[in-house]
């Protein structure tokens, strides 16, 4: 038998108990969880994830806490709004009859994430399943075990395990619990385990969440500011050390413009981070696999006679790599085939815009696109002109922190879409409902079909 068979079970039979649950019911959830966060395990959970890849106290308040705690307050000013029925239009040869469909919930839910945000990618999609009502298996990510602990004693402390749960473990566990028929499955991850995701809810017809990553690109168009350009690019890309789905994967620059850049980048990066060694604002790679996976693609840049223009330096016995720009790669190099995700940025010049965009093209979807340009033509003309999950024109990563924005990819870089109504869509089903006010209706039009009914038609 599945060792989650009795957890799902309990859930499924619960699961119209939580279901009945009314607005107010769940804001008050929201906000046990809320003050969990907030307050009673708000330093449990810096120290945590300092332990787990020494994140920076101010990182994890801005980037873990902060976002949970600011999609908590929005959804909950909206969710009265949102759990309303929502009333639709009749057709004339409808008469009679009222029209109307009410977001109900999915049921039993699995939430699976990542380990570079463990706290905000768990507890945010849990925030929209709580709003739409449903029943919840979480499972994080074993490479982060101090922050999974702290959120374990969190859910244990304020939900039945009938209701939600957090278990822990390696791919197996995922394995095993992507046997069970879930409603629906919300999934944060690599590409190539989204794709294993789907193929097991597709054996239930399960519905998914797809929110994956692949190598996001930032053009820096001839017109950019470079100075803005370079301190906004090194914060997005060095913060949570690299490790973010939505960082600056490369570079596409206009050609004349490049040294510039890499003078006014070298500039930011010692602004940021003085020296990132002993830096309390510049975090490390999460463990010692991914520090070697890095590490290799700098060997590998390295042996293709790629340049590297900042940084470069390797430390393994800290997990540590230095702000590091690479440029002149081949395009076979790893550096420019792979999602990066760590602290290097590969650099690649272009001579005409078109060709910038032909490169993109070429390439999955991205989940996010950015454009450094101080001209608006040219800016819609990249939009125009290329697919993402996401865009934001002379900053980066802030797209996600809008709740009003849908966040998520397209085809390789996601499916399905996160944060506020968004999230609480993907995890409620859209049932319509039909009602018939009088007796006389449509039913002139029932068998046996006679010649006038056939003229009524025509
Ligand atoms: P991952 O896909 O390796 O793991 C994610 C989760 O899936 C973990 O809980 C892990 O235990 C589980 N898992 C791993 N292999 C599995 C398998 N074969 N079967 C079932 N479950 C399995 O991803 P990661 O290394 O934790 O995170 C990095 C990736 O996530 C990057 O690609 C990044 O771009 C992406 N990401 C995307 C977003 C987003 O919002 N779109 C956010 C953060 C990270």
């Amino acid at each position: 038998m599945n060792s989650f068979q009795n957890v799902f079970d309990a859930q499924k039979s619960n699961q119209f108990n939580v279901g009945q649950t009314t607005y107010k019911e769940r804001i008050a959830k929201l906000n046990a969880l809320k003050q969990a966060i907030e307050v009673d395990y708000k330093q449990a959970i810096r120290e945590a994830l300092y332990a787990d890849f020494k994140k920076p106290f101010i990182e994890t308040d801005l980037t873990e806490i902060y976002p949970v705690l600011g999609e908590i307050k929005y959804v909950s000013s909206q969710l009265k709004k949102w759990m309303k029925r929502q009333k639709v239009k009749t057709p004339i040869s409808f008469l009679g009859t009222s029209s109307w469909y009410i977001n109900e919930p999915k049921g039993v839910c699995l939430i699976i994430s990542p380990w570079n945000f463990p706290l905000n990618l768990s507890f945010g999609p849990l925030v929209s399943a709580i709003a739409a009502g449903n029943t919840v298996i979480i499972k994080p990510s074993e490479m982060t075990p101090h922050i999974s602990e702290v959120m374990r004693e969190i859910i244990t402390k304020l939900f039945p395990e009938n209701e939600i749960t957090l278990v822990q473990g390696e791919v197996e566990v995922s394995t095993e619990l992507l046997k069970l028929p879930f409603n629906h499955i919300f999934f944060t991850g690599s590409p190539n385990v989204g794709k294993v995701v789907m193929e097991a809810a597709s054996k239930h017809l399960t519905s998914v969440t797809l929110e994956l990553g692949g190598k996001s690109p930032t053009v820096i168009e001839a017109s950019a500011n470079l100075q803005q350009a370079a301190t906004r690019i090194a914060w997005g890309k060095f913060i949570n050390n690299g490790q973010t789905c939505i960082a600056p994967d490369y570079i596409l620059i206009d050609e004349s413009i490049k040294e510039a850049f890499i003078v006014a980048f070298k500039d930011a990066v010692e602004l940021l981070y003085e020296d990132p060694k002993t830096s309390k604002a510049y975090a490390r790679i999460v463990n010692n696999r991914h520090f070697e996976r890095l590490q290799s693609h700098l060997e590998d840049a390295k042996s293709l006679g790629a340049i590297i223009e900042l940084g470069g330096r390797c430390v393994s016995d800290d997990n540590f790599i230095e702000p590091t720009v690479v440029s002149k790669l081949p395009e076979h190099s790893s550096l420019l085939q792979e999602e990066i995700f760590g602290p290097i940025l590969p650099i690649k010049t272009y001579q005409t815009i078109d060709e910038a965009l032909a490169y993109i093209n070429a390439k999955e979807k991205p989940l996010a696109l950015y454009i450094y340009s101080e001209n608006k033509k040219q800016t819609q003309y990249i939009i125009d002109r290329t697919r993402a999950g996401s865009t934001a024109v002379n900053t980066n990563v802030l797209q996600y922190i809008n709740h009003y924005l849908p966040f998520g990819g397209s085809n390789n870089s996601g499916i399905g879409k996160a944060h506020g109504i968004f999230g609480f869509q993907e995890f409620s089903n859209m049932r319509s409902v039909l009602k018939q006010h009088i007796k006389v209706s449509v039913e002139f039009l029932f068998p046996p079909y006679t010649d006038f009914k056939q003229k009524l038609v025509d």
